[in-house]
Formats: C-alpha cells, structure tokens, sequence
C-alpha cells in the first residue's frame, strides 16, 4: 500500500495572508516547529504570498504548495496561474479541486483531473481534494460521490507517487463539525480500494482532535483551514501528528 513514513500536516490559508503577514507568519512557524521531523509541513498560501512565503521558510523543514493550478502553462486563461510560475515563486506543490472551488469557481471532476494531470507533469506534488456535500451523505450518496470524483483522478492518473488525495466532507469543511474518526477512516478506506496513495483527511481539525483522526489506519495526515491561520494552533496539530 501507498503510505507516507510520517504524516504530511498542510494548511490551507484560503482567502488569508498576503506577503508581509506571510513572511512573518512563517518565520515565527519554522521557529516554532524547530527540528523535530515526526510530520512533513506544509503551507499552501494565496498565488500572490507564495514568493514571500518561501524566502521566509529556505533552510526550514516546511514546505510551500499553491492552492490551484492551471492545466496549461501559457495561453488565454485570464486569472490563472501556471505550474511553472508556481515553481519559480517557490512553491513545490499544489492543491487541486477544493471543494470551494468546485462549488464556486466551476471547477469538475474533468478540470480536476487537467489540473492535476499537468501540475504532476511539471513537477509539482499535488494534493487533489474529494468527498461528499451533506444532502449527499444523508441520501446515502457518500460512496457513489466518491466513486465518481476518485475514479476519475485514478483513471487519468493511477497512482502517481507525487499524488496525495484529501477526504474533506464538505460539510465538515469551516463548519466546526468534523466526521468522527469511524466516518474518516470508512471514507478513507473506500478511496484506497479506488485509488492507493496516501489520504489526508480535512474538515475541522484542531489541535484537540488531530490525534484521533491521525490514529485511524487509514488517515495519512491533514488538510488544515482555520486552524492553520495560527502559529499556535497550526503547531499543535503538527505536534499531535508526531512534529
Ligand atoms: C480546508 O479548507 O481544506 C479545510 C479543511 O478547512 P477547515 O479546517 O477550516 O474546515
């Protein structure tokens, strides 16, 4: 099975941070953090604080990945940005197919897998997020949503070992409500049958419930929102993660 030595701990910043508040952010995080290699870290901030970001983290253990990417390198795509662009501004991977952009920005499974497909081909590592809306899980539809958005990824791509996929219910997604560990590890399990390479779970996780999700067999580490906006916070999820 693909599984990572240690658990990779990403914080996606969203809307949050431009490059002055990232670059102290981060420098006072790899002061934080220290040494101690029990958890891979990750910070995804916005394009624009990339460059920032990763002049404030060189020599660190902490990683920078961008939050999308485009799944060509030039052309007429007002508003987007290019794999090759991220990597010259110092980011090393990327997330694809968040749930906000799928709900809001008409990303699709199809545009899911382009924007993967190229990121992987350029180099980037990637992070592409899955999972379910709550009227989904309700009507039983967990599975087949699953099915769908995985199996696309896994038909296009197979399992690429620069590929990490994100279980992050939507409606655990900003709402304080996080699937328990049995929800997260039955999800997770389903997603390795489909397609095996490490799977992070994200949806409201805090420094006080990071290590029983990190428990479940299947959970090979966190996509973090909110609570990665803080040093502190972000800190003791990476702690609870073994760094
Ligand atoms: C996310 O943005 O991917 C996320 C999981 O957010 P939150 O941790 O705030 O639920």
């Amino acid at each position: 099975m693909a599984r990572r030595a240690t658990p990779l701990i990403a914080g996606n910043w969203k809307l949050f941070k431009g490059p002055a508040e990232a670059a102290s952010f981060c420098s006072a995080l790899a002061a934080r953090l220290g040494a101690a290699a029990g958890a891979d870290v990750v910070v995804c901030p916005p394009h624009v604080s990339l460059a920032a970001a990763a002049a404030a983290l060189a020599g660190s253990r902490v990683r920078v990945f961008a939050q999308n990417a485009a799944w060509q390198e030039t052309g007429a795509l007002t508003g987007e940005v290019s794999p090759a662009m991220l990597l010259e501004a110092g980011a090393v991977g990327t997330i694809v197919g968040h749930s906000e952009r799928r709900q809001q920005f008409g990303d699709t499974d199809e545009t899911v897998v382009r924007r993967a497909a190229h990121a992987l081909e350029a180099g980037l590592d990637v992070i592409a997020c899955v999972g379910e809306l709550e009227a989904e899980r309700e009507a039983g539809e967990t599975g087949e949503v699953l099915r769908r958005q995985v199996g696309a990824l896994a038909a296009a791509l197979g399992p690429h070992e620069r590929l990490t996929l994100a279980y992050e219910p939507v409606w655990a997604i900003g709402t304080g409500r996080t699937a328990t560990p049995e929800q997260a590890q039955g999800a997770h399990a389903l997603i390795r049958g489909l397609l095996d390479v490490p799977i992070l779970y994200g949806g409201s996780v805090k420094p006080d419930n990071a290590a029983e999700l990190l428990s479940r067999p299947d959970v090979d580490g966190a996509l973090v929102g909110g609570a990665s906006l803080d040093v502190e916070s972000f800190a003791g999820i990476c702690a609870a993660a073994g760094g």
